[in-house]
């Protein structure tokens, strides 16, 4: 079997390094807020150029922080690509903001200027872009946008560790980033991590502040914070893995520039492919129009294969108050969907066998 996503492999060449990574932490009985974090914090937000780097508990607080340290109104309009993962929104209505659902562009799946423009209000605060697969939305038209009708940026680049727009990096696209590290991400932790990324003095200084406690000073609190750190640990086991982020990525563009290339069906459509190298890659998503029975037959020819995602998150039961929404190609990209394995681990081998049995599949 070919699996999607197999993380033992994934860990295994850093293995040693994790391992005196973890050693070096547990000897040093200092585990939260340390030397560990703020090498990593700064590590990180020089490897994406942006001014400030905040290490926070995964990736859903780190859009949460944010949000909170921006403190808009209650019942501000955020618009928000329709087409994510229910993450980006959490953490909208959470604080008793209204997301603002917009169809994705058709050729990227990506949250586009066109499908932006016409949700804007008066009551509209931000935008939040999702770098969704590992590919940067087209940020120019939607800065010009957010500088327009005075609106924030906030990128989920959860998905985007290390990927480009015009030679900057995703989180230095906005006024504030929100990563994730989990697992499978293309930058992953062994556990739970994020981290909020901003070129904003004051933004970073209130994340910092609100991820612990609305605290600078022990038991001195300024705001009402949450607890939501960076451990020593993760910060530790990141710092092994991201000088090897930039060849990873350039592992996971050389196997989808051969699926590209290769893959030849009537029926499957493939993701874009201009831009191979300034996407990351997270996921090579294809779409089919029998996804479910294209599935199967890849599960015959033991070939993993995952939806992200089966159901949208304006369909989810959890936001029901949503379901009269017609998003519709949302709602048709959500049945069509399929990532194929793409990962480091992944040998040539494999990689041929993946292709030619997409090649021979039926229709
Ligand atoms: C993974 C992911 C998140 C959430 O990250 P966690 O660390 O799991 O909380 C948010 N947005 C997107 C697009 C993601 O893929």
């Amino acid at each position: 079997m070919i699996p999607h996503l197999d993380l033992k492999q994934v860990n295994k060449p850093y293995s040693e390094s994790l391992q005196a990574a973890a050693s070096r932490v547990l000897a040093s009985g200092w585990y939260v807020l340390g030397r560990e974090v703020e090498t990593f914090e700064r590590n990180f937000a020089d490897y994406c150029g942006v001014k400030h780097g905040i290490g926070v508990g995964n990736g859903l607080d780190a859009i949460h922080l944010i949000f909170r340290a921006l403190d808009f109104p209650a019942g501000s309009e955020i618009i928000i690509p329709a087409n994510t993962y229910i993450a980006t929104v959490l953490p909208i209505t959470a604080l008793s903001l209204v997301p603002v659902f917009a169809e994705p562009d058709a050729r990227t799946y990506n949250l586009a200027a066109a499908q932006i423009e016409p949700l804007i209000t008066e009551k509209t605060r931000a935008i939040v872009v999702v770098h969704l697969y590992g590919r940067c939305c087209d940020m120019t038209p939607i800065q010009e946008l957010a500088a327009k009708y005075n609106l924030k940026i906030i990128e989920d680049a959860a998905q985007a560790h290390g990927a480009t727009y015009q030679n900057r990096k995703a989180g230095n696209l906005s006024d504030a980033a929100a990563f994730s590290f989990y697992p499978t991400k293309n930058l992953g932790a062994l556990g739970d991590a994020g981290a909020v990324l901003t070129n904003d003095d004051a933004l970073a200084h209130r994340v910092r502040l609100l991820r612990n406690y609305g605290s600078e000073q022990k038991y001195i609190h300024q705001i009402q914070g949450m607890n939501s750190r960076l451990d020593e640990l993760q910060a530790a086991l990141l710092g092994v893995k991201l000088p090897h982020l930039d060849a990873d990525n350039r592992r996971r563009q050389a196997i989808a520039t051969r699926y590209l290339a290769e893959i030849k069906h009537p029926t499957l459509s493939l993701p874009p492919s201009d831009h191979i190298h300034e996407d990351v890659w997270h996921l090579f998503v294809v779409r089919h129009p029998q996804r479910d029975a294209f599935m199967s037959y890849l599960h015959q020819k033991n070939i993993g294969t995952v939806i992200h995602y089966p159901v949208a998150p304006h369909e989810q039961d959890a936001y029901a108050d949503y379901r009269h929404l017609e998003l519709p190609l949302t709602e048709h990209l959500h049945r069509e969907v399929l990532s194929l394995p793409l990962n480091t681990v992944l040998t040539n081998v494999e990689v041929d066998y993946i292709i030619e049995t997409i090649n021979n599949a039926p229709n």
